[in-house]
């Protein structure tokens, strides 16, 4: 984009005048974000128009992302640098006598998603417009996110994020595309004059879905794609039948809030709302744009691409059989060919307790037609299904078993590609989770690890280090990440070596900064900074983080004079409000932190940070400061993981277990650039099977884990009465479901050996580069060119 610091200065003291009729040296911060978003939304409507109708003039493939959650950060910068005006803006600013970076922090940050998925949807948006593709997210637009954490006497309270407060300028409300969806009443199927069958909805309550659009802009290529965010209003005219206040609230309801649980099923009615709402929405308008192409239906695939990012949006399945065969008016078998040829799914979960299962009847009742299709389509699964596979695989791969509709049946059914996140997860749905489906389909299963979007991750969250890279390599990494393996030349080269931790110390003062600053805690940045930033679950392992923490502290209370490095722990992580044991932990960690924090035998040998409100923002603060990557979940649990990927590419050094794509990243840097630790995948599930897993005999035998536990009850930590004993007793009396005190001395040897090796400068400024140069294959630029060849067969714009 055309553009210079002069002209720049003109238009933004304009814009502010404009908005807020006075000088910009009068706004607030707020108000400077908001003139320098809305200049900048202007710069690029005329693109985001164009790139729209290129794509119907073209008649292009478009892929649709359907999800629940996208978690995109502060859009600002990310935008600026994509259209290539970063630098003259954040000059202009300067010249102008405005901090930028503190203008940039005035954005809020839309936390419309709870962690790993909704973020892996934002980097595919980025990736996709990016790499030139002609694809769309499809979504809703909460009126709050996710809850702002707040620790009071350390434990999580939970506070409304009304991250609209200040208007939203990156959205624009498009009234005249909005669309009807509709909740229960009856159905009549009846026969028209020419005998035809005709389906007639009665007594629906109706709901008018807005969307919001957000441009999703490609890196300097001109492409803008389009976020849709689905708000649900009252309708106006005879559409409006509800006839007291409380539905009437009921509506609004629906697009209120985002559900807080990650990794976990929530069996609500008000869910199943939210995912029957804006897949509904999404169809229609898809439908309605197939329409203005005037193709015949059998094209409809060869036009469309629809991606379910996990199951919460697999009602689009139903919904799209619905329109075809209610109102298109075709053939069952017709629609249903189309149906799968359009759909494809991306599993993300192996965990039961993640696993959507809606009960028959709630469904009957809530979406009537909906249900009769979804029963249809798993009769003609059985039948079908009898003949060659027997009895007992037909009803074991149904979707409706035991009045429950089992979501990622039907989502396996009713699409044509069924993905993993990593090869370990994608290896493990075939060989167990989703065996019986892929005995039946094994054409459908394929992997496509996750990925991330260094342009957030390194571009916009580590500037030191993007132009280190760009003096050693040359900018060439940017367009093309793989070309960060350039690095690797200057593994021995003591200058760049040194620069390199010159880097990381800039950004671990600035984190420090932030620390004290906020929590009036004092933290050596020459110290190890030890990161575990995540959502806080059993199965990601925090707790045995936390015991690593407890022996340190013991050993060093033993012997005060013994010679580790520093450390500092950092923890980021919300608890779903109704995990009980992850907030259990939470007041835990916030408990040792207290204890050893204040303990004048240990100074600054152990510091324990534990940031509030973790989110893409704070994350984009503390991945460019980590020394080492807590990457600990039990193996297998984990499907992927992406903080793993962003903290390598930042030059941290990997502390994992075999799980997700840690076992990529280890392939990828070698065994001697990460720390592995811990049970195999098939380890644990042989324990698993055979039931031979005893938790208490090592806590009897193993004189270290049982004096750390112990502490969890013997009152050596203050505050933790009640957490400590419901902790102590997973472990020791519920025999720990994942394997803490198994992976105790592995992991401890692991953390020792990285202690000794970081004494070495040399030696781990050489891991944290080798870790940067071969961060490259896990950029969404590759994820996405695999998914568009492969599964949703587009190809980028010439
Ligand atoms: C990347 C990211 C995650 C995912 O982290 P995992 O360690 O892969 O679970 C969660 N939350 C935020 C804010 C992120 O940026």
């Amino acid at each position: 984009m055309a553009f210079n610091v002069q002209e720049f200065k003109k238009e933004y003291t304009k814009k502010f005048e404009e908005l807020f009729a006075y000088g910009y040296d009068e706004g607030s911060t707020t108000e400077r974000f908001i003139a320098l978003g809305d200049l900048v939304r202007g710069l690029y409507t005329e693109e985001w128009k164009s790139t729209v109708e290129d794509y119907i003039a073209d008649q292009s493939k478009q892929v649709y992302y359907f999800s629940m959650e996208f978690l995109p950060g502060r859009m600002l910068k990310s935008n600026l640098l994509n259209l290539g005006i970063l630098d003259c803006v954040r000059e202009g600013m300067q010249e102008l006598g405005l901090d930028f970076d503190e203008v940039a922090r005035g954005e809020v940050d839309p936390a419309l998603g709870n962690g790993g998925l909704g973020r892996l949807a934002s980097c595919f948006m980025d990736s996709i417009a990016s790499t030139g593709l002609a694809g769309h997210g499809n979504g809703i637009r909460y009126r709050y996110g996710l809850f702002q954490q707040k620790f009071v006497n350390g434990y999580q309270i939970e506070l409304p994020e009304n991250w609209l407060r200040n208007r939203n300028v990156w959205e624009v409300r498009k009234e005249n595309k909005a669309v009807i969806v509709r909740f229960g009443g009856q159905v009549n199927l009846a026969a028209d004059e020419d005998g035809k069958m005709t389906v007639r909805y009665e007594n629906t309550r109706n709901i008018l879905a807005v969307p919001y659009d957000t441009a999703q802009v490609g890196y300097k290529n001109g492409v803008i794609n389009n976020l849709r965010l689905w708000s649900a209003e009252i309708p106006y005219g005879e559409e409006a039948n509800f006839s007291t206040v409380e539905e009437r609230d009921d509506v609004m309801r629906i697009t209120e809030v985002l559900y807080p649980d990650d990794s976990n099923y929530e069996g609500r009615l008000l869910r199943v709302k939210q995912e029957y709402f804006f897949s509904s929405a999404g169809i229609q308008s898809i439908i309605r744009y197939f329409k203005k192409l005037k193709l015949d239906w059998n094209q409809f695939p060869e036009k469309t691409a629809i991606h379910i990012n996990d199951t919460h949006p697999t009602l689009a399945i139903p919904e799209l059989m619905r329109i075809l065969l209610d109102e298109e008016g075709l053939g069952w078998d017709q629609a249903w060919e189309i149906t799968k040829k359009t759909i494809s799914y991306t599993n993300h979960t192996i965990l039961q307790e993640a696993m959507e299962r809606w009960p028959e009847g709630m469904i009957a009742e809530l979406l009537p037609r909906i249900y009769q299709i979804i029963a249809e389509i798993n009769r003609r699964h059985i039948e079908k299904k009898i003949p060659i596979y027997g009895n007992e695989l037909a009803y074991r791969t149904a979707i409706i078993d035991q009045g429950q509709i089992k979501m990622a049946n039907l989502a396996i059914i009713g699409s044509h590609s069924v993905n993993g996140v990593a090869q370990l997860h994608t290896d493990i749905l075939m060989a167990e989770t989703l065996h019986d489906f892929f005995v039946m389909y094994p054409q459908k299963f394929n992997n496509k690890t996750n990925g991330i979007t260094q342009r957030r991750w390194v571009q916009i969250a580590n500037e030191a280090l993007t132009d280190l890279l760009d003096d050693t390599i040359g900018a060439e990494w940017k367009k093309n990440p793989l070309e960060i393996r350039l690095l690797k030349a200057f593994r021995e080269d003591e200058e760049v070596l040194e620069a390199l931790e010159t880097v990381k110390l800039k950004n671990k003062q600035r984190f420090a900064d932030y620390v004290l600053k906020t929590m009036g805690i004092e933290i050596d940045p020459t110290a190890i900074f030890d990161v575990q930033i995540k959502r806080m679950h059993a199965y990601k392992r925090q707790l045995l983080n936390v015991m690593h923490i407890l022996d340190r502290y013991l050993q060093l209370k033993d012997d005060p004079s013994l010679d580790f490095p520093k450390r500092v722990f950092i923890f980021g992580a919300k608890a779903a409000p109704s995990y009980y044991y992850a907030k259990e932990i939470i007041k835990l960690i916030n408990a040792i932190a207290d204890l050893i924090n204040n303990d004048s035998t240990i100074g600054d040998k152990i510091k324990i940070v534990f940031v509030e409100n973790y989110g893409v923002s704070l994350a984009e603060l503390i991945i460019p400061a980590a020394d080492i990557s807590e990457q600990i979940s039990l193996a297998g649990k984990e499907a992927s993981g992406t903080s793993n990927m962003k903290l390598m590419s930042n030059g941290a050094i990997t502390m994992a277990t075999l799980d997700g794509a840690n076992v990529e990243i280890r392939d990828n840097v070698g065994d001697e650039n990460i720390f592995v630790f811990g049970l195999k995948s098939e380890e644990v599930q042989s324990y698993y099977r055979n039931g031979n897993y005893h938790a208490y005999d090592i806590y009897e035998k193993n004189p270290r884990v049982k004096r750390v536990l112990n502490m969890l009850v013997d009152g050596s930590i203050p505050g933790i009465e009640q957490e400590g004993r419901d902790i102590f007793d997973s472990l020791v009396k519920f025999n720990d479901e994942y394997f803490l005190l198994k992976d105790f001395d592995s992991y401890i040897a692991a953390q020792y050996s990285a202690d000794r090796i970081y004494a070495d400068r040399g030696k781990w400024n050489r891991m944290a580069l080798m870790n940067i140069a071969n961060s490259g294959p896990f950029s969404s630029d590759y994820t996405i060119r695999r998914y568009a060849d492969e599964i949703w067969k587009i190809k980028p714009k010439s």
